[in-house]
């Protein structure tokens, strides 16, 4: 059971080569003509045949030798627009972008675990689908893909996604899993405008103050999750933006306001909405005012599949041995993994790169964010894996069922 870990550490020098190499060529959004291109020329010369599907994102397919079930496994290959503060000999060579969000570490990973299921082709019962994904930051990338077809042709059975982790209590190489179920939260952002009269501060009668209305909204908005939302359901509002006025005495004529909205549950996201903008108009006409609520519905929440965690879990296991392993609960920041989550049975994971204790006290996007390379072997052997395993489960029951 240890052969995948043999072969990944194997992988090593590789592994450190594509992580440095792509550290070192950060790009923003769904533009990433490099990263693309990088990725592409490494897998082809592995023996794929990559195709781009949509914008830079890129999907490769291992057919094995005999038929079954087809597991999708992910990578997101954009970085943030920040500088690096590092003084690493493959710092970013960027102005303004950096992976710190460890996503070079996904693709690596994700490359060594294509090197590793290439050299077992012939003994895959199903097939391998590689998704190299653009534009995860706030772009939605995933969505595009789905859109694109990613997860048709073959259709895909099961989805696999892994992200670094850093600035915690986990030992690097860690496996992490959120075998309950959630996994990442939605999130929603929304804008309130607020519409007074604007005065002299000196005769705030004359007028209608859009400053008070916006510190009424504030405080009424929280009395939802703490009020309205059982408290086993997670949920949180934020407000991490106010504006409203230019002097110290002029009541301006308008204000804005806005927030972000995290939870697991439908029902209770689409009672936040509700509420928020109930709320906002009531407050506003109160005092006077109008309010005017603009709502995106940006990412829903990622969703482990419960039965294809406890069996994908059950083989990091048998690979790493429990002690590096652990569950861990599910986390308030988002990911758009949800657009796959939603439509197939999935599980996201999550790999420490490095305890607060090892020297790695830096959670992602913060500018001195910086990983472990040990334990991106781990990464790769585990992705490779679950794939192989989770194909000879299920394409022997396949073949069993119809017979
Ligand atoms: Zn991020
Ligand atoms: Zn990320």
């Amino acid at each position: 059971m240890d052969n995948r870990k043999i072969e990944a550490a194997g992988c090593m020098a590789d592994l450190t080569r594509w992580y440095r190499d792509l550290h070192q060529i950060p790009e923003i959004g769904l533009n990433l003509p490099e990263t693309s291109a990088y990725i592409k020329k490494e897998l082809t010369a592995m023996g794929y045949q990559p195709v781009t599907l949509c914008n830079h994102s890129l999907c490769a397919l291992l057919a094995g030798s005999r038929p079954g079930p087809t597991i999708l496994l992910r990578a997101d290959m954009d970085a943030l627009p920040m500088e690096e503060i590092n003084d690493l000999p493959f710092r970013s060579q960027k102005k303004n972008a950096a992976h710190m969000c460890g996503h070079d570490s996904h693709m690596a990973m994700l490359l060594g675990a294509a090197k590793l299921l290439k050299a077992r082709q012939t003994e895959l019962a199903g097939n391998v689908k590689f998704m190299f994904q653009a534009g995860e930051e706030g772009f939605n990338g995933a969505l595009e893909m789905v859109q694109a077809g990613i997860l048709e042709n073959p259709k895909v059975d099961a989805a696999m996604a892994l992200h670094c982790l850093c600035g915690d209590r986990y030992p690097a190489g860690t496996m992490l899993c959120a075998v309950d179920g959630p996994a990442k939260a939605s999130a929603d952002t929304f804008s309130i405008r607020v519409y007074g009269t604007g005065c002299h501060g000196a005769m705030p009668e004359t007028g209608v103050d859009v400053i008070n209305i916006l510190c009424h909204i504030q405080n009424n908005l929280q009395t939802i999750v703490s009020r309205e939302i059982s408290c086993f359901a997670p949920a949180v509002l934020s407000i991490c933006h106010i504006d409203a006025g230019s002097a110290a005495n002029i009541l301006p004529e308008e204000g804005m306001m806005e927030g972000t909205i995290r939870t697991f549950d439908e029902a209770v996201r689409k009672k936040i909405k509700q509420r928020l903008s109930e709320i906002a108009d009531a407050t506003a006409a109160q005092f006077g005012g109008r309010a005017e609520v603009l709502y995106a519905d940006c990412l829903g929440a990622t969703i482990n599949d419960t039965d294809l965690a406890a069996e994908l879990f059950s083989y990091v296991k048998d690979l790493l041995g429990p002690e590096q392993t652990d569950v861990i609960g599910p986390i308030m920041g988002a990911e758009d993994f949800s657009e796959v989550s939603s439509r197939v049975p999935t599980v996201y994971m999550d790999l420490s790169f490095g305890s607060i204790k090892e020297g790695y006290p830096h959670r992602v996007h913060s500018p001195y964010f910086r990983i472990n390379e040990e334990a991106l072997p781990v990464g790769a052997a585990c992705f490779a894996e679950c794939a192989m395993r989770y194909l000879e489960t299920h394409g022997k029951k396949g073949a069993d069922s119809a017979s």
